[in-house]
């Protein structure tokens, strides 16, 4: 998986979906894997916009478990979008560390390779550089339990900018990962809607290209473990973030292709978080990335 693109089934990109889990997690996300036609899942393990800290049912762990390994279809989960390591208020990071712990350990039940979350805001000016060392706290002993346990990893998301943000710009991941010195088993998903947002001209012939070399420049070969693939409503630059289906959006399908044949990509699962009625938006955009792949 790192090093140039090979040929062949180590080079496979699979495509998926984020997927719903109201009504069990095994219950719901296997018949909507084999709808859609995903080859890889993510799923959310509490409320998206909460910071309750669901269990878990052990036998729906276990079926979903079972049920991916089947199809050989590798599960992310998504963190809560409330976590923000870098913010100025202690209550809310301490929440975010106690969610990203969840993750994990529900991650462990589940067989998860990874869990992403956003890189996160310093909300206030003149905060960043201590919104930086709450990041670094936070996430060495999670990241060094990790490793303890065998996985999941850590996958930092950067965000759509504005706001005083952390991380949007694929150059600021470098940073970020100094901050935690590198660990092992911190790695990086790349959404594109964010990138646009952020003000990575992905639509211009071998933009896509460009900013995949800068990310790789940035992080080394090696961290890309995870790829969002979402066509956008917004310009660029706008740090707004509103996905669109592929091909449909601001950023365009020649964007989409790039994506699917640049060597940092290889083997790299990709997930759409695109707009949907049932899984058949899901279906549509799956296919059509499946199809621009190499
Ligand atoms: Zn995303």
């Amino acid at each position: 998986m790192t090093g140039p693109a090979t040929v062949g089934p180590a080079a496979r990109r699979p495509v998926g979906s984020h997927t719903p889990t109201s009504g069990g997690l095994a219950r719901s996300v296997l018949p909507y894997v084999d709808a859609a036609g995903s080859r890889v899942v993510q799923v959310y393990v509490s409320n998206s916009r909460g910071w309750a800290l669901p269990p878990g049912d052990p036998a729906q762990d276990a079926l979903l478990r079972d049920g991916c390994g089947a199809r050989g279809v590798p599960v992310y989960i998504h963190a809560s979008l409330l976590v923000n390591l870098g913010s100025p208020t202690p209550a809310t990071v301490q929440r975010s560390a106690q969610t990203l712990a969840h993750a994990l350990r529900r991650g462990r039940a589940i067989g998860a390779e990874g869990v992403v979350f956003h890189a996160g805001s310093a909300v206030e000016a003149g905060y960043a550089e201590t919104a930086m060392r709450q990041v670094r706290e936070t996430l060495l002993p999670l990241l060094d339990e990790a490793a303890a346990a065998g996985g999941p990893m850590l996958l930092v998301e950067p965000s759509a900018g504005g706001g005083r943000s952390l991380a949007s710009r694929v150059e600021q991941l470098g940073p970020y990962l100094d901050a935690v010195e590198r660990h092992p088993m911190m790695g990086v998903c790349f959404d594109t809607c964010h990138a646009w947002a952020a003000g990575h001209d992905l639509a211009a012939e071998g933009g896509m290209t460009a900013t995949l070399d800068a990310l790789v420049a940035t992080v080394g070969a090696d961290r890309l473990k995870l790829v969002h693939a979402n066509d956008s409503k917004d310009l660029c630059g706008s740090t707004r973030d509103r996905h669109e289906n592929i091909g449909k959006g601001t950023i365009g399908e020649p964007a989409f292709a790039e994506l699917m044949r640049h060597p940092a990509t290889a083997g790299v699962p990709v997930v759409v978080e695109t707009p949907t009625e049932k899984h058949e938006g899901h279906a549509t955009d799956i296919a059509t990335l499946t199809r621009l792949h190499p």
